[in-house]
């Protein structure tokens, strides 16, 4: 019955045009509002007021109607046709009732629907809402000048409030849920969506290691790092492929790919959390590691070569194997990234010229 009740609830509107978040605000306040009625219906029947049991079926069918209009495909309708009864049921209690029978504080249910199902504008929302405030200072005026129709007794009014307060409640945390689940899941997937482009664009599509533009952002971070004393030193290391055009021409371009994103897996499976490893250019990375002396991150490149250079990658019926040589220095915080790359650089190129395959500290 629950199953059914939501798949009622939640149906989606004929119009594609249409929104279906108003649509089941509406219906939620109109099923309430019949329960409402029914409450009422049978505390007036039971109480021996057969003749209020009148002022009840009415509003109740009233409610049904409204709750029938949202199925049609003109949700501007069903939410005029909502504002209509509600304004008029309410007024009618009043003017019947009295005070006492605290249907005017379903004002506020009026007003909550206005903000959340109208599609004015916001200036209108608001005068809507103070119309709303205007309609319930009239109502108590009316009330204080004149006798209701019909006296309730005072424990039913009693009665009265409980169920009303009820209702209200229920009304309000009803609609607010809806309104606020939707925008609070728009707002969590904008957020998901944002952290995944985000993402995306600080890592290098063919390893999967970051780029050059997010190191320099991650280089604003540890001199930050530096500056509060949360780390002593640090080392960087630039590491470039020998010969990697020998293996592009003699095996092809989708070959060199393939050598590319072997020796990142390399990197990310050896590397340790606290330092990072980026795809710096063409066939070059960057190696930072973090609060580590330059000896300390020599054992770990020269680690690091050994494994590259027993690594073989099968690409077709050949087996490629690759040396790497690196530069490597300690970072200078007082001169800067520039700086401490450039010697890192200068180190890469000395050990290229003497013959490649190894570290230069
Ligand atoms: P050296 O030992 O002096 O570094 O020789 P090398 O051949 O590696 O140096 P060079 O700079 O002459 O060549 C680098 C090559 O890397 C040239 C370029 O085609 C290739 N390369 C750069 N980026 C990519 C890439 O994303 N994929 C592939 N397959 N090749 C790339
Ligand atoms: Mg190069
Ligand atoms: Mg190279």
């Amino acid at each position: 019955m629950i199953q059914n009740l939501k798949r009622i609830i939640f149906q989606d509107v004929q119009n594609e045009n249409e929104t279906k978040k108003v649509s089941v605000i509406l219906r939620l306040n109109a099923i309430t509002m019949c329960i409402y009625f029914l409450c009422l219906l049978c505390s007036f029947f039971f109480t021996g007021r057969l003749e209020l049991v009148f002022w009840c079926v009415p509003c109740f069918c009233a409610f049904v109607a409204a709750f029938y209009t949202t199925y049609l495909n003109k949700t501007r309708l069903a939410v005029m046709v909502s504002f209509v009864i509600m304004v008029c049921w309410v007024v009618g209690f009043v003017w019947e009732f009295g005070w006492n029978c605290g249907a005017q504080h379903f004002i506020f249910v009026l007003v909550v629907l206005c903000f959340t199902v109208s599609y004015v504008k916001i200036r209108w929302k608001v005068a809507m809402a103070a119309a709303a405030c205007i309609l319930r200072l009239l109502l108590y005026a009316y009330t204080t000048l004149n006798v209701p129709h019909c006296v309730l007794g005072t424990g039913f009014s009693a009665t009265f409030q409980v169920i009303n307060t009820v209702f209200i409640f229920l009304a309000i945390a009803l609609i607010l849920t809806v309104f606020s689940r939707d925008s609070q899941e728009m707002e969590y997937k904008l957020m998901q969506y944002n952290e995944k482009l985000q993402e995306q664009a600080s890592l290098d599509p063919l390893t999967g290691l970051r780029n050059r533009r997010s190191m320099n952002e991650y280089f604003e971070k540890v001199s930050e790092d530096y500056a509060k004393g949360k780390m002593e030193n640090m080392s960087i290391a630039i590491g470039d492929i020998d010969f990697f055009k020998r293996v592009n021409d003699t095996y092809g371009h989708e070959c060199g790919d393939l050598v590319l994103r072997n020796l990142a897996e390399i990197f990310k499976e050896n590397i340790e959390k606290r330092d990072v490893v980026s795809r710096w250019g063409g066939e070059e990375f960057l190696f930072v590691f973090y609060n580590r002396n330059g000896d300390e991150a020599l054992v770990f490149l020269s680690s690091l070569r050994e494994k590259l250079k027993k690594m073989r990658i099968p690409y077709k019926e050949n087996i490629i194997a690759v040396t790497m040589t690196f530069g490597l220095c300690e970072f200078d915080f007082r001169q800067g990234v520039d700086y401490s790359v450039n010697e890192a650089d200068e180190k890469l190129y000395r050990g290229k010229e003497s013959g490649r395959d190894r570290i230069v500290y």
